[in-house]
């Protein structure tokens, strides 16, 4: 297998794009795949101030590095959930990585703020990895606005969105639907969100991560039954076996076709947001929905 750019010797071979490179063409390859999608999509500029959101895998370690060498204003963000060794240890992998290449970095600690996911997950009856999404979320959003942040980037890839897409299409989940994709723009109490990945697959990020030696934490967590989507990712991965490059085209023509029809029906049928009166997230509810969990586990705990 030769490489498609500079005929040496291939390293990586890449069926969804018909291409195989060598290390360096690799490199170069999914460096242009990140700049396109920021310049595409209007993500950032080098005048924003960037929080990207690191857990410790392979996605967020890489897109921070990438966005470091590209000389923009990034500084980490980790949210220590507090789940035992697990915790510590994908926060030991964040931390060391920062002080590796000189990157700045916030640590969110959730026992500090009576949110640890195992006191959540003994409390609570919905399904905790959607409750700790959500705690995440909040703190992403509140950080992100408290330390006057313009952007918040997180590591989803294009496996990512494309399972969670087909998880709301199963659903027709309009309110999801009208507002997935690389970026959301700030609003009111929202900083901008943006997924500068959104154009790499898993497998070269992975390859990627590899490649740049990053050191990354890739134990699953203990509570969680595996990665999130492995069903839909596993179709999908069938899929795209089949007809190289469909993953791509299917999440690009929501972009273009589909995202826009359901952001004109969320318009007529969306909820009104107001601040939470005890942290000032927008939110539907009367308190939004952290600062609920929050209150009933304090009551329950006598905290
Ligand atoms: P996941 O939902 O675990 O696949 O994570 C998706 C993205 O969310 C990651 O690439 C990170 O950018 C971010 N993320 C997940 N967990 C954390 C965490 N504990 N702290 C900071 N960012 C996180
Ligand atoms: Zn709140």
């Amino acid at each position: 297998m030769k490489c498609k750019r500079c005929k040496e010797q291939a390293v990586v071979g890449l069926p969804s794009h018909n291409a195989a490179f060598c290390e360096p063409c690799f490199l170069g390859f999914f460096r242009k795949q990140i700049e396109t999608a920021i310049r595409r999509q209007k993500l950032f500029t080098h005048e924003d101030r960037i929080l990207v959101a690191l857990s410790g895998g392979k996605d967020s370690l890489s897109l921070m590095l990438e966005l470091g060498e590209l000389g923009y204003d990034v500084t980490g963000l980790h949210i220590d959930l507090g789940i035992g060794e697990s915790s510590r240890k994908a926060r030991a992998k964040v931390e060391a990585f920062c002080e590796k290449h000189g990157f700045a970095l916030r640590v969110a600690e959730m026992e500090k703020e009576g949110l640890p996911m195992p006191l959540v997950k003994q409390h609570i009856k919905r399904p905790i990895c959607s409750v700790c999404g959500k705690v995440k979320r909040h703190y992403f959003n509140r950080i992100a606005r408290e330390g006057g942040f313009t952007v918040l980037a997180t590591g989803h890839n294009l496996d990512d969105e494309v399972a969670r897409l087909f998880a709301n299409t199963l659903r027709w989940d309009v309110s999801y639907l009208s507002d997935q994709g690389p970026k959301l723009p700030a609003e009111e109490g929202f900083a901008s969100k943006v997924k500068p990945l959104f154009r790499l697959s898993e497998y070269e990020t992975a390859h990627y991560a590899f490649l740049k030696g990053i050191e990354i934490h890739s134990d699953p967590c203990p509570f969680s039954s595996g990665a999130s989507f492995t069903s839909h990712k596993l179709l999908w991965s069938e899929l795209e076996h089949r007809s190289p490059g469909q993953k791509f085209n299917f999440y690009e023509s929501f972009l273009r076709q589909g995202r826009p029809a359901f952001a004109q029906l969320e318009k007529e049928q969306g909820a009104e947001l107001h601040s939470c009166p005890d942290c000032g997230s927008p939110t539907s509810t009367d308190l939004c929905g952290v600062c609920r969990v929050r209150a009933m586990l304090a009551e329950k705990t006598g905290a």
